[in-house]
């Protein structure tokens, strides 16, 4: 028979699967000799039992706790439901993950109608006592009995306002008790039985809600988006209670070693005196900043402070830290790994490398490659947000910049994000139920709640941007309307909010781009001395490939020339030649567009210089060129004197419908080859001329699309090198140049020996490989995989992490065939993939020579390649 409960003395922060993260974190902390309340930790293998075994506690199980009950009782010498010495506990969820807010935590479990007046006798405080009686009815009525916590709080505010207590503090004892009753009343009502007297039933009735709040839908919707398996299940913890309501030189408080938003390194957090741990999370009374407990309890303040660099040091990682101070002692409740901004997580890392704390390469890993967004993105115009209309100021609780539409609901927020509006969710205070509007939502705006309450430490998580605590704002919930002073906002009205300064303003205000220095920039040269894979960028204008140049991106690998077409002087010479009848006409049509196809050229070679770039041959189907409607259509025949029925002809003619798989990549070149001359021309006379202007060395690359055959790309390159040759000769140029191909089509990559034969690099189409592979038509499946990815038939959505089991195997194939024709042929990847962290991996492990992605992702993509060398030396 296996073990399932621990004591904290047994435990050790490297048994987190089996303790959880909290109970192993306890166990550590008791291990190195830290103040913590002694318990015991219910392994997550009995959660995975209590499943198995249709939701019961095994009998053998039962045994163990009791056992570790005993031991708890010995070493604090209290009984549980003892009338001189009660032992109390809590009872708290500790998952492998930490998953903060997501879980139930149930406090003073063990008081009952005796053991709360002895509490009272020994502690001569009466009002401590009921109170504490009355949160933990409270609490496990709501988290055990589910009983809804509204019901609660009705009872307990109908006692404010009944005795005129403005603060929950102002109630008396006799207040408390009165409230008990009503509680007590309540609960008999609601579930059909009294409150549970016997601590042993309290405690089994506790244990089995926090496993079973495993499976509630908001603990279910965090590991979706953490992407944390169903399967693990959450440890319970045991823990003897502290309490930081005892008087005045009692307390309670959150706090990190260093600032979670600006990665300052100094301490950082809030506390509260006389309040116990939930006050504080919940944002029901604003803390205060932990730098003021240095006055209320200077001795504590110096041990936590001492604990602080302890355990930072232990972890050599920036700690979130629970504590509580029972009458003048401090005792650790939690330690964690911080969550952290991504400006929080660099300035860390690199700190904490020159403090010869971690290495670089843990300081890379560290680095959440999807965070690094956050800094990517704009901030507002600083002109456009010193002239606007400031409307109040919260608390700085998660940087970053957001305008949209005030929304009440997580719901109305969601509604609103779905039918295409950008929503600022308004709250009084959010609650682990609003997670699905504050992911909706641009940014969040709460009335009540420090910077660790629920809505602070979540949106740090996400990296959104979030304003907490902004007492100046009046939300009426149901109203649907926020007031300040005397102004008013309803539903549907913009603000925007500076979660970097805790601004909120009136209306939209404009937004530019970050600059990127300091410490991203020493973190991304480490990220590039260790990674394998180049990173180039996906663009097809100079100014997308400045951008790209900018954010570190080493060449081109995929500048999509259509994208060049539709510029609006271009399309008529498009539109002529799609409805040439001859070659002639086509050629002539085509003459008209090879200026403009040089001039982009020679502005891609012009920022990009040495630098490869990769320049693709038209792909998309002609239609795309027509116009769509029969409005446009008409405007065209009048204004090219075309008769409107030859041009509705054509555009029914050459219609594709998705997943457009006619007429379309290297088949417009096989059936048009001008075309293919036409492109092939303007890249040659382009990189020659700009390599003689600016002395540079330049190796055009120029790529066939979609090919499926080795014949089928030998037809389109005898065209490209014919023309190249030509102009080679016109210019007296030796100017070398490549020719290869996409591997977007399977049979390609079943094929890509014989291929290879004819290309000197491939490069992996990723979006048209999945279509054609999963037979998904990529722009109309959206909704079909949402639904799939919901349902667990796929685990990722295939257009966005590639599907390694499947799309992945062909890539590895072509690259095996690809190598063994031509031992040095150049691989890379342009699908989207090419910035997904994980196809990243894929791509490192597969051996590719490049990714190829958007802009904005390529800093993305650096952190990404150099976290995969750094996980393959260790593997
Ligand atoms: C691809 O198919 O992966 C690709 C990069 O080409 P496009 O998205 O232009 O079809
Ligand atoms: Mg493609």
């Amino acid at each position: 028979m296996g073990k399932f409960v621990y004591s904290f003395s047994e435990g050790s922060k490297d048994m987190r699967s089996l303790l959880g993260g909290k109970g192993a974190n306890l166990a550590e902390m008791t291990r190195i000799g830290l103040p913590v309340p002694y318990g015991f930790t219910v392994t997550t293998e009995a959660c995975t039992r209590y499943y198995e075994e249709n939701q019961m506690i095994g009998e053998d199980i039962i045994g163990e706790i009791y056992e570790k009950l005993a031991e708890l009782e010995a070493v604090t010498e209290k009984k549980f439901g003892d009338k001189e010495n009660p032992l109390l506990v809590s009872v708290r969820s500790g998952s492998v993950f930490s998953m903060p807010g997501m879980m139930d935590t149930i406090l003073n479990l063990g008081l009952n109608d005796e053991t709360v007046e002895s509490l009272a006798k020994l502690t001569e405080n009466d009002r401590f006592a009921y109170d504490s009686y009355r949160r933990f009815i409270q609490m496990f009525g709501d988290v055990v009995l589910e009983i809804p916590k509204s019901e609660f709080d009705v009872i307990f505010d109908g006692q404010k306002e009944k005795v005129g207590a403005a603060f929950d503090v102002d109630l008396t004892t006799d207040d408390l008790k009165e409230i008990i009753v009503g509680y007590k009343a309540l609960v008999k009502k609601a579930v059909g039985r009294d409150f549970p007297q016997e601590p042993k039933d309290q405690l089994m009735e506790a244990i089995k809600a926090v496993f079973r709040s495993w499976n509630n839908d908001r603990a279910i919707l965090y590991r979706k988006l953490n992407r944390i398996s169903d399967k693990l299940g959450t440890a319970v913890n045991v823990q003897s209670m502290v309490f930081g309501n005892m008087g005045d030189t009692s307390g309670t408080g959150v706090a990190f070693t260093r600032d979670p938003a600006t990665g300052n390194n100094q301490l950082y957090g809030e506390f509260l005196v006389n309040a116990q741990g939930e006050d504080v999370v919940a944002g029901i009374r604003t803390p205060k900043p932990i730098a003021e407990m240095a006055e209320a309890f200077p001795e504590v303040y110096k041990d936590f402070e001492r604990i602080a660099e302890i355990l930072e040091k232990h972890y050599k990682d920036m700690q979130d830290m629970e504590f509580t101070v029972e009458r003048g002692k401090l005792f650790m409740l939690q330690t964690r790994a911080a969550k952290r901004t991504a400006v929080s997580a660099i300035k860390v890392a690199v700190d904490m490398v020159d403090e010869g704390l971690i290495a670089k390469e843990t300081a890379v890993e560290r680095i959440d490659p999807a965070q690094i967004d956050q800094l990517l993105h704009p901030t507002f115009d600083t002109k456009a947000e010193k002239t606007a209309e400031v409307l109040a100021k919260g608390l700085p609780a998660s940087p970053g910049a957001a305008t949209g539409k005030i929304y009440f609901t997580a719901s109305d927020a969601e509604a609103a994000v779905e039918s295409g509006e950008k929503a600022i969710l308004v709250r009084q205070e959010t609650s682990p139920e609003d997670l699905a509007g504050m992911v909706a939502a641009e940014g969040i705006l709460t009335a009540r709640g420090g910077m660790t309450s629920h809505a602070a430490v979540v949106a740090r998580g996400m990296g959104k941007c979030c304003v907490a605590g902004c007492s100046e704002i009046i939300v009426d919930e149901s109203g649907k309307t926020l007031t300040i002073g005397d102004d008013r906002l309803e539903e549907g009205d913009y603000i925007s909010l500076n979660g970097s300064t805790g601004t909120v303003y009136r209306g939209q205000i404009a937004t530019v781009q970050p600059e990127l220095s300091g410490d991203f920039g020493m973190i991304m040269s480490w990220a590039d001395e260790i990674r394998k894979l180049k990173v180039r960028t996906n663009a097809d204008n100079p100014k997308d490939a400045a951008q790209a140049l900018a954010f570190g991106a080493e060449g081109i690998g995929l500048c999509r020339t259509e994208h060049m077409f539709f510029e609006e002087e271009r399309i008529p010479a498009i539109r002529q030649m799609i409805l040439a009848e001859t070659e002639e006409e086509r050629r002539t049509a085509l003459a008209k567009l090879l200026p403009f196809q040089k001039s982009d050229f020679m502005g891609m070679y012009e920022v990009m210089e040495d630098k490869p770039v990769t320049i693709r041959l038209l792909d998309p189907p002609l239609h795309e060129f027509l116009p769509q409607t029969e409005e446009d259509t008409r405007e065209l025949a009048a204004h090219t004197g075309i008769p409107y029925e030859k041009l509705a002809q054509a555009a029914s003619e050459l219609h594709e419908f998705n997943p457009m798989l006619g007429h379309r990549g290297c088949r417009l070149a096989v059936t048009y080859p001008e075309i293919a001359e036409m492109q092939t021309r303007a890249i040659m006379e382009a990189a020659i001329e700009v390599s003689a202007e600016k002395g540079v060395d330049i190796v055009p690359e120029i790529m066939i699309p979609l090919v499926g055959s080795k014949a089928e790309i030998a037809d389109v390159k005898a065209t490209v090198v014919k023309t190249a040759d030509a102009c080679r000769e016109e210019a007296g140029s030796q100017m070398k140049y490549h020719i290869g191909t996409m591997i977007e089509v399977p049979r390609a990559a079943l094929t890509a020996d014989e291929i290879a034969e004819e290309a000197e690099f491939f490069s992996f189409g990723t979006n048209d490989l999945t279509q054609m592979t999963f037979g998904f038509s990529r722009d109309d499946t959206g909704k079909l995989i949402k639904e799939y990815v919901d349902k667990g038939i796929l685990p990722d959505d295939p257009f966005q992490t590639i599907d390694q089991d499947g799309v992945g195997l062909l890539v590895q194939m072509a690259v095996e065939k690809g190598r063994q024709t031509r031992p040095n042929i150049k691989l890379g990847i342009c699908g989207e993939h090419g910035g997904d962290p994980r196809s990243i991996e894929f791509c490192h492990r597969t051996g590719l020579d490049y990714v190829s992605c958007s802009p904005y992702r390529v800093p993305i993509a650096r952190i990404a390649a150099a976290q995969a060398a750094i996980k393959d030396v260790e593997k």
